[in-house]
């Protein structure tokens, strides 16, 4: 687990700062939820927290590295998206096995930890299914799981609920809250929904045209909006 700071953080695209000097101390173990209208920066910044994006000045520290230059790869997160990303000929199993076969870990390694991620997602009994074989929620659980197998210090997750229908978003909301709670988890989450954002961060960043306006706790975003 990390804190991420965030110090006086820019992305320009030409004379257009998708990102504008913002400035923000997401603490370990905290869950934060940027959000924002469509277009605000939401998005952007998690990207250049992720790397996949070069920042064009500022800092980004990822518990005590900078890691402005660091590929992706290099970097102690991990994503969660909207759209899942499953290996769709790969079985729930090797989806989830999978990053670990890319870092060479020994087998019976890969097997505790897949198993562990199963359990904590209550989702071992899917372990022999195919993604299609899978509702909506269960594809991203195993979304979740195929993050949380590489035991990241930090979870970046892109509007990880809005390809889900009304009712089983209620549901993930709280099982990403037992998920956020049981592993103490450090979470930057990207939402266009207030409900999302309220119900599981202890903070909200809120972004407006490429600015931070607030970021404090939902109860006080809504208090003094
Ligand atoms: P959000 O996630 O809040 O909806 P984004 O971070 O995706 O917003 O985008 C922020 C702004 O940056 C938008 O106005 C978008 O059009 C602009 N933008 C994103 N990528 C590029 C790019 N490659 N070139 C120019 N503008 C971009
Ligand atoms: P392939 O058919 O693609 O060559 P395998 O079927 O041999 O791959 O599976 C790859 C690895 O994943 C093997 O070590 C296999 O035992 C393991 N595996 C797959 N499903 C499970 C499971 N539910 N529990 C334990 N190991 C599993």
């Amino acid at each position: 687990m990390a804190r991420v700071v965030l110090d006086d953080l820019m992305k320009s695209y030409g004379n257009f700062h998708a990102v504008n000097h913002v400035s923000l101390t997401v603490e370990d173990g905290e869950f934060v939820a940027l959000v924002g209208p469509s277009g605000c920066g939401k998005t952007t910044t998690l990207n250049l927290v992720a790397g996949l994006l070069p920042i064009t000045s500022g800092d980004i520290t990822i518990g005590d590295q900078v890691v402005n230059d660091l590929d992706p790869k290099d970097r102690d997160i991990a994503m969660v998206f909207q759209n899942y990303a499953l290996y769709p000929q790969k079985s729930v199993y090797k989806n989830l096995a999978f990053p670990l076969q890319m870092r060479k870990l020994p087998r019976d390694e890969i097997d505790r930890k897949v198993k562990e991620a199963a359990r904590v997602l209550d989702m071992t009994h899917l372990l022999e299914r195919k993604p299609r074989e899978l509702s909506g929620g269960q594809q991203q659980r195993v979304a979740l799981g195929r993050a949380l197998v590489r035991d990241p210090a930090v979870f970046l997750m892109d509007e990880p609920l809005s390809n889900l229908d009304a009712k089983l978003r209620v549901q993930m909301r709280s099982e990403l809250k037992r998920f956020h709670h049981d592993l103490q988890a450090t979470i930057i989450y990207v939402t266009h929904d207030q409900l999302e954002a309220v119900t599981m961060a202890d903070k909200m960043a809120v972004m407006n045209g490429g600015n931070l306006q607030q970021y404090d706790s939902p109860a006080q975003v809504f208090a003094h909006p």
